[in-house]
């Protein structure tokens, strides 16, 4: 098979939280704000349209009130990715001026437009505050559905590959834990690869996401550098990882949320029916309603019948 007849798509995820951007251009020495991000992550998009004709690109902005596509956006139709000349395209393009490629120029201009348009309507009155990161990933899943169906209509036969690069800035949010889980087993069965950057504090959920879907995670040490992580790291394909010498494979954070109070648990209960988990002891599962019908074992008994919730 001819590199022709292989896509390879990158859907870049970016959090976007204002809250969290808000906090790191006010304080810290090393100053590092949204816009300097964005800039790197257009750089990387550019880098991976660059490598090969039948690359593709996709970026998803995880806001706190919605996630929403910056590129293709509203005005993009999924038809001009595909074209070869992209004949609707020049009609956008009002050409170079200084030599750069009109596509990426076009492309920058269009999600420079989108991240201000998402950030001046944020209402932030909102008691929302955490990034909608499960709903952005079912979100590029969804990209790799409808980009993969349209290259199907285009050129028979043609393969895919798909991996997602989650751009990760605030902290995680244990409410979300059932999503995310539900979008990293969907990624796993559709072969995609999930890769997580992460600015600040480290995440267990994403740790989780590159251990199962193949991906790799990277705390990035000193954040204004993240252009060259990202170049270094994230731009390579997973052939081409193979003959890098990469970060070593971090330790990864298997705890579980408990589905009472979303705290994250290493031992607790887990329903024998619908394998619920539970930090606390309950007659009957709030899940699917069983009742367990066994009398409340002795406290020095109990510890043994934990059950370990090592995966
Ligand atoms: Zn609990
Ligand atoms: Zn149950």
């Amino acid at each position: 098979m001819s590199a022709d007849d292989e896509l390879s798509l990158l859907v870049i995820v970016i959090d976007t939280n204002p809250i969290w951007w808000g906090k790191k251009a006010l304080g810290e020495a090393e100053q590092f704000t949204l816009s300097k991000c964005i800039d790197a992550a257009m750089v990387l998009g550019n880098s991976h349209l660059f490598m090969n004709r039948t690359n593709r690109l996709a970026v998803i902005a995880s806001h706190t009130q919605e996630s929403r596509f910056l590129y293709p956006g509203k005005r993009w139709a999924f038809a001009d990715l595909f074209g070869d000349g992209g004949s609707s395209m020049e009609s956008n393009c009002s050409g170079s001026k200084d030599g750069k490629y009109e596509l990426l120029t076009t492309i920058n201009d269009a999600i420079a437009e989108e991240i201000k348009d998402l950030m001046t309507k944020t209402d932030m009155r909102g008691q929302q505050t955490e990034t909608l990161l499960a709903g952005s990933l079912a979100k590029a899943l969804c990209s790799n559905v409808d980009i993969n169906k349209m290259s199907k209509e285009v050129k028979a036969n043609q393969e895919m590959k798909s991996r997602i690069l989650v751009i990760k800035a605030a902290e995680d949010s244990a409410l979300q834990y059932m999503n995310f889980m539900n979008v990293i087993f969907a990624a796993q069965k559709q072969n995609i690869l999930i890769d997580a950057c992460v600015l600040d504090s480290d995440s267990g959920l994403l740790q989780q996401a590159c251990d199962i879907t193949g991906g790799i995670y990277l705390k990035v040490p000193h954040m204004p550098s993240l252009l060259q992580y990202l170049l270094w790291v994230f731009l390579p394909d997973q052939e081409q990882r193979s003959q890098l010498v990469l970060p070593p494979p971090i330790h990864v954070d298997y705890r579980a949320a408990c589905f009472c109070h979303r705290n994250l648990i290493e031992i607790g209960y887990v329903c024998s029916v619908c394998l619920s988990i539970f930090c606390n002891f309950s007659p009957i599962c709030s899940t699917c309603e069983t009742a367990f019908k066994i009398s409340l074992p002795p406290v020095m008994k109990a510890k043994k019948k934990k059950l370990k919730l090592a995966v």
